[in-house]
């Protein structure tokens, strides 16, 4: 058990019992949403390019089941514990009811840092893991996707491994596949693309425009990269950026699609050497901005930084990034936060359109996908700003999840309890 999944986990439950008192929600159904239904740990023997055999650790989690099959990333992270991929199996079962995707949660990790592995060092784990997780996934069942430090490539991998198991192939058993694979046009770009929206709309709530705001985006790997790039289409001036290695700002606007193009190719931020100033992760979070997104790891709002913080609105790219002391804080100060259920459902909404083009065997246009994104994510925002006002919650987190959680109940009482 690590400190982070651990808290990540005690997090989840603060904020559910936050919403309780809103929420049409009986005592016994409340404490079974608090527990996974099922959570598998696999030890994964990988043979090194070196010729060295080392043994990973890899989870899958599924949370909150009553409302359809179990659906959620997978995550390469030195950081990943089994507490971990939990918590984040359980906000993945917030995140679908709230967007009422017809899913539960899950989610599940490898613990390694892909920066010291090769190619086909990734290949092997993601084979050995998928096929360690088999008998638990499945298009009807629990339907991975990527995460942090996975992609396209890796749901390549994982849909070959499970389909040469079963003997045909399955494209339906994963999403974020390459568009060849089955792939949807516009998942790679989902999640940032739903960050944007959703920023625009809370600014637009606020009497604002994306086109007079300055965003300063905490991590620019594909979701914060993707939402910085389709922010500044929409006039935002995006002026700070980071990576573990640090961060750079320019009050002028960094050039995005720059950045992004040297993070894909394998670049840090610490090597960008376009005009800007230097400042740590620490100062991103502190900086006299209009939006604060922080796009990377859990926790970083802490109770500290949301007294300094000086953003007038925060909008959660990651998952978990602010802690309930934290939340306290930024009531206190007025100062809105988009969760993170919502802020980036945007993904997990267009994996459920790549799942339903599988499953019919059908394609849609990036149009299709896209207007469909965009209206479901809408809808979701006006439900959530009218659940905020018709039930006085103390934020928009807690009419989140009374939404997420009246959705949940309602599923349960509806299937009564077995046997
Ligand atoms: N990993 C993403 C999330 O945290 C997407 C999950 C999915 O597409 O199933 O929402």
């Amino acid at each position: 058990m690590t400190d982070n999944g651990d808290s990540t986990l005690e997090n989840m439950r603060t904020q559910m019992d936050r919403a309780q008192e809103y929420a049409q929600v009986t005592e016994n159904v409340f404490r079974r949403l608090k527990h996974p239904e099922r959570t598998l740990e696999v030890s994964l023997p990988m043979l090194l390019d070196n010729g060295e055999e080392r043994v990973f650790k890899g989870y899958r989690c599924q949370f909150g089941g009553a409302r359809g099959p179990y659906k959620g990333g997978v995550r390469y992270h030195p950081s990943v514990s089994m507490d971990e991929v939990i918590a984040l199996a359980g906000l993945m079962s917030f995140k679908n009811a709230l967007v009422k995707l017809p899913y539960g949660g899950a989610k599940g990790g490898v613990v390694c840092n892909t920066k010291d592995l090769s190619r086909d060092e990734i290949k092997r784990i993601t084979r050995r893991y998928t096929e360690g997780i088999r008998r638990m996934i499945g298009p009807k069942m629990d339907i991975p996707a990527p995460d942090m430090n996975t992609g396209p490539r890796e749901m390549a991998w994982m849909m070959d491994t499970y389909s040469v198991y079963e003997g045909y192939t399955i494209p339906e058993v994963v999403t974020g596949k390459p568009v060849e694979l089955g792939g949807t046009p516009g998942r790679v770009e989902a999640t940032g693309r739903g960050v944007a929206i959703i920023t625009e709309k809370i600014l637009e709530y606020h009497g604002r425009s994306p086109d007079d705001a300055t965003v300063a985006i905490q991590g620019y790997g594909n979701v914060g990269s993707w939402a910085g790039r389709l922010l500044a289409e929409r006039g935002a001036n995006i002026v700070a950026t980071s990576d573990v290695t640090g961060g750079i700002y320019n009050p002028d606007g960094i050039d995005t699609h720059e950045v992004a193009t040297q993070i894909e190719n394998g670049g840090q931020i610490a090597d960008y050497d376009g005009e800007c100033d230097r400042i740590s992760n620490d100062d991103l979070l502190r900086l006299d901005v209009d939006v604060l997104i922080p796009a990377a790891v859990s926790h970083v709002i802490t109770q500290d930084v949301a007294e300094e913080l000086r953003a007038d609105i925060v909008v959660e790219a990651a998952n978990g990034p602010t802690t309930p002391d934290a939340d306290d804080v930024l009531v206190e100060r007025d100062v809105p936060a988009v969760p993170d259920i919502l802020a980036n459902a945007g993904g997990v909404i267009v994996s459920y359109l790549e799942w339903v083009q599988n499953t019919q065997e059908y394609r849609w246009t990036l149009e299709e996908v896209n207007a469909d994104l965009e209206r479901r994510l809408s809808d979701a925002f006006d439900e959530m700003m009218d659940a905020y006002a018709d039930y006085e919650t103390p934020d928009l987190r807690t009419a989140a999840f009374t939404l997420a959680l009246d959705q949940q109940a309602t599923a349960h009482a509806q299937r009564g309890l077995f046997p």
